[in-house]
C-alpha cells in the first residue's frame, strides 16, 4: 500500500488492531469487521450516541452500519439504556423462566401475524440452525434449498454460496464443512422460481424446506421480484416442504412486522435477530404452532440454550420494540430516502455507473448500471470503485459497511445534522469513485 492509499490512518485504532491480531485470528471477532475488502485500518469504536460512533482516535462518524441493523433507534437510546440498567440491577441470568422473555415473545407475536409461537435463542445463526433442524424433524426429510448470496449465519449446512463476509472474501465454500453437510444443501440462483420447481421435481419427497432471506441484504440489497416469495411458499406447499423466511435482518426493520409486513407472504417458519435484541444477543425462530409443537420439551426435536431469553437482552429488545411505533418507522424510512437521493445525485453528477436498490429503508449501491437480481449480478459490479468511495467517506466522518456486498442501515436518530455531514462528504467520495481504477 502506498502511504497515500488512505487519507487518514487512525493510529489508536491501528495500535488496538495490532494488539488484537496477537490474540485473535485476524484481529476481529467477525470477519467483515477487518476491512479485508477495502483495506486500511478497521476503526475500533469506543462509544456510540444517536447516529454517531466515536473511535479510539476521538474521531466521530455518522454511522450507516448501525451494528449491521440492530441499532434502529440509534446508539445508546436513553429509554433502552434505562430498561437495561433496570434489568441488570435485578441480576443478569437466572437459568429459569422469567417474565421478560414472555413479554418479548408476546410483543413479537402481536406484531407478526404468522408468528404463532416463538422460541428465543442468542444469535441469528442459532435461529436458522434450529429452524432447519425443526423443519427436518417435522418433515422427516433431509434436503434444504437455499439461494446463492443469501446469508443465514455460519450454520455448517448453510455456508454454501453464502453472501456477507463469505461474499466479501470470495470463499466459494469453507473448509470444515463436510461433504455430507453440504450435500444436503441445494444452492439455487436467487429470484429464479423455475430453478426451484426443477429442484423439487428432481428430489421428490426429499426437500424439508426452502430457506430464503425475506429480502436479501447480505449480497447488497437485492429485493425479491414480485411473486417470488409467494412462488416459494406455493412450491413448498405443493411439495410438502416448509417455507422458512429468514427475517434476522429485515425483522422489525423494514416495517413494524418486518418484510412480512411489506409483502404479506405467510411463511411456515421465520427467524429473527438483530433489531429484536436492542443491541444485545437475542434472536428467535417461530411460526406455525403445529410445527413449533415438535420442539422440546413439547415435542421430540431438541433445542436449548443456557442464555436463551436472557433477562437483560430481553429487556433491551422489548424496550426497543415498544419504541418502534409507526412514527419511528416513518422517520427511518424518510431519512433513508433522503440519504438514497443524496447518494444517487452525487454519483450521477460524477457520471459513476451505479444502481441503488432498496428494500423499504434498507438500501445499497452497486457500482454497475445493470439491475442486480441475484448473486452473479452483484459480483459483476466494479467493487474497486466502492473501495475509493468508502475510504473517502470514512476520512470525512461517514462510516459505511466496509464491503460492497452489504446493506446500509439508518436509524430514527439520523437527524438533519447527520444527513448534512453525509451530504457534505458525498461529492468528494463520488469523485474518488469516478477516478478509481481497478
Ligand atoms: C445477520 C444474519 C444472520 C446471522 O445472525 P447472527 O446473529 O450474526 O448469527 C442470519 N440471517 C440473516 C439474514 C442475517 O442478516
Amino acid at each position: 500500500m502506498s502511504e497515500l492509499a488512505y487519507p487518514y490512518e487512525a493510529p489508536a485504532s491501528q495500535a488496538l488492531f495490532d494488539r488484537a491480531a496477537a490474540v485473535t485470528p485476524g484481529g476481529v471477532n467477525s470477519p467483515v469487521r477487518a476491512f479485508g475488502a477495502v483495506g486500511g485500518t478497521p476503526r475500533f469504536m469506543v462509544s456510540g450516541s444517536g447516529p454517531y460512533l466515536t473511535d479510539a482516535d476521538g474521531r466521530e462518524y455518522v454511522d450507516l452500519v448501525c451494528s449491521w441493523g440492530p441499532m434502529i433507534l440509534g446508539h445508546a437510546h436513553p429509554e433502552v439504556i434505562a430498561a437495561v440498567q433496570e434489568a441488570v440491577t435485578r441480576g443478569t441470568s437466572f437459568g429459569t423462566p422469567a417474565e421478560g422473555e414472555v413479554a418479548l415473545a408476546e410483543a413479537m407475536v402481536e406484531r407478526v401475524a404468522p408468528l404463532e409461537e416463538v422460541r428465543l435463542v442468542s444469535s441469528g445463526t442459532e435461529a436458522t440452525m434450529s429452524a432447519i433442524r425443526l423443519a427436518r424433524g417435522f418433515t422427516r426429510r433431509t434436503k434444504v434449498i437455499k439461494f446463492a448470496g443469501c446469508y443465514h449465519g455460519h450454520v455448517d449446512s448453510l455456508l454454501a454460496a453464502a453472501g456477507s463476509g463469505v461474499a466479501t472474501f470470495a470463499l466459494p465454500d469453507t473448509p470444515g464443512v463436510t461433504g455430507a453437510q453440504a450435500s444436503d444443501t441445494i444452492v439455487l440462483p436467487y429470484n429464479d422460481l423455475e430453478a426451484v420447481h426443477a429442484a423439487f421435481a428432481a428430489h421428490p419427497g426429499e426437500i424439508a424446506c426452502v430457506i430464503t432471506e425475506a429480502s436479501p441484504g447480505n449480497m447488497g440489497v437485492v429485493p425479491p421480484l414480485p411473486g417470488f416469495n409467494q412462488g416459494l411458499k406455493d412450491a413448498c406447499a405443493a411439495n410438502g416442504a416448509l417455507f422458512v423466511s429468514d427475517e434476522v435482518m429485515t425483522g422489525f426493520r423494514t416495517s413494524r412486522a418486518g418484510w412480512y409486513g411489506v409483502e404479506g407472504v405467510v411463511p411456515d417458519l421465520m427467524t429473527f435477530g438483530k433489531v429484536m435484541g436492542g443491541g444485545f444477543p437475542a434472536a428467535a425462530f417461530g411460526g406455525r404452532a403445529d410445527v413449533m409443537a415438535h420442539l422440546a420439551p413439547a415435542g421430540p426435536v431438541y433445542q436449548a440454550g443456557t442464555l436463551s431469553g436472557n433477562p437483560v437482552a430481553t429487556a433491551a429488545g422489548l424496550a426497543q420494540l415498544r419504541l418502534l411505533d409507526d412514527a419511528a418507522y416513518e422517520k427511518v424510512d424518510a431519512v433513508s430516502a433522503q440519504i438514497q437521493s443524496l447518494v444517487t445525485e452525487a454519483l450521477g453528477k460524477e457520471g459513476v455507473a451505479h444502481t441503488l436498490q432498496t428494500a423499504s429503508n434498507m438500501f445499497s449501491v452497486f457500482f454497475t448500471d445493470r439491475p442486480v437480481r441475484n448473486y452473479e449480478d452483484a459480483k459483476a459490479q466494479e467493487s474497486f470503485r466502492f473501495t475509493a468511495f468508502f475510504h473517502s467517506l470514512l476520512s470525512d466522518g461517514v462510516y459505511l459497511p466496509p464491503s460492497s456486498f452489504e446493506s446500509w442501515f439508518v436509524s430514527a436518530a439520523h437527524d438533519e445534522r447527520a444527513v448534512q455531514r453525509i451530504a457534505d462528504a458525498l461529492p468528494a467520495a463520488a469523485r474518488a469513485a469516478a477516478e478509481a481504477t481497478a
